[in-house]
């Protein structure tokens, strides 16, 4: 279902065209990683699977791999691997490597053997720094690739991917635009924890695949619905700088909202919300404080979020959002959250505009 969903970001055409740099990270206390294969996702077995802290989910792949092929877990910078554990093999037994080595790198580019693969598992004390470390086979298999699990200890501690994601690339349209549509399709994977934590709910599991598809013929910028992103290849070619679509594309994709009603502005102000509150904070530009409206959608209506989110409420987003995709959400919402109706906070936060 497409519904509401399928509002298509052109608006953004009609605005002043905004620099989108780079936000400096904010230090982490932790490592991120991310996994990657030579060898394509097989019926939903998505990569992060293998790291995800969750034995029974997996990567699986849709061919049988050979002697090139790989599945490879990289941290953004080398940590000390103190040991590290791979089980393979689907959880009935099926599929296990037979034929494999677990392969440690120091700088991710250059790799040794650190084990040989046992009954489809590997465990190695290793006690050095590492900046990835692979499952390679090391004979032409008659079966899949299956990777349950990494388990790995290491200092400082590199985070599993708590909601696993996949995106899957279509420029079959523009084939040029390849290399370019990876990188972004890279920047969404790894904002989804973001996305995913601040648009949280109860019993709520956002999808754990999304297609990006880019279209020559679709004239609009981009539109999201069903796990499922088209984007314009005549308006990214001329704004390949503007990935920030993609993160409100992502946003709706996690938003899900299936009841009917949902107001628009609200749909679209959370997804810029995300963009220009959390991705890249500082880029959404000033607001006119004579038009200003809470309900004029996008950058303005995340204005309005961001606004009463910082005086009344930091979780607002995320209690709005449960409410919205339980079809719960009605104006009353506003005065339960932070005691003011949506009328008084527009002023308090028009006033606050005025400088
Ligand atoms: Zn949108």
């Amino acid at each position: 279902m497409r519904t509401l969903l399928s509002v298509s970001a052109t608006f953004l055409l009609a605005l002043p065209t905004f620099a989108a740099p780079t936000p400096a990270p904010a230090p982490r206390p932790v490592v991120q990683a991310a996994i990657e294969s030579s060898l394509t996702t097989a019926g939903g077995r998505i990569r992060q699977f293998a790291f995800d802290a969750d034995p029974a989910t997996y990567f699986a792949s849709d061919r049988n791999p050979t002697k090139t092929d790989h599945l490879t877990l990289t941290f953004d910078r080398p940590v000390t691997l103190k040991s590290v554990a791979v089980v393979t093999g689907r959880p009935n037994g099926d599929d296990v490597l037979t034929d494999g080595v677990l392969e440690v790198s120091a700088d991710g580019a250059a790799f040794e053997s650190a084990a040989t693969f046992e009954k489809g598992k590997v465990t190695a004390d290793v006690g050095r720094s590492v900046k990835a470390v692979r499952v390679r086979p090391t004979a032409d298999l008659k079966a899949p690739l299956v990777v349950r699990e990494f388990t790995i200890n290491t200092d400082p501690r590199v985070v599993t991917f708590r909601y696993p994601v996949e995106f899957t690339l279509d420029v079959t349209d523009a084939p040029e635009m390849r290399e370019w549509a990876e990188k972004v399709v890279r920047v969404c994977e790894r904002q989804y924890p973001m996305i995913c934590d601040l648009l949280a709910s109860e019993g709520f599991r956002p999808p754990a695949q999304i297609r990006m598809t880019f279209r020559a013929s679709y004239n609009g910028v981009a539109e999201a619905g069903g796990g499922r992103i088209t984007g314009s290849v005549k308006y990214f070619k001329s704004h390949p700088e503007d990935v920030g679509a993609m993160v409100h594309e992502t946003a709706h994709c996690v938003q899900n909202y299936r009841a009917r009603g949902l107001p628009g502005w609200l749909v679209e102000g959370i997804a810029d919300y995300v963009r220009f509150w959390k991705f890249e904070p500082g880029t959404a530009g000033r607001l006119n404080p004579e038009r200003a409206k809470f309900d004029a959608s996008y950058r303005t209506s995340a204005a309005f979020l961001a606004f009463v989110a910082g005086k009344y409420d930091s979780q607002l987003v995320t209690k709005l959002n449960a409410l919205m995709r339980e079809g719960k959400y009605s104006v009353e919402a506003w005065k339960t959250l932070t005691g003011k109706t949506v009328e008084e906070l527009n002023q308090e936060w028009r006033q606050s505009l005025v400088r």
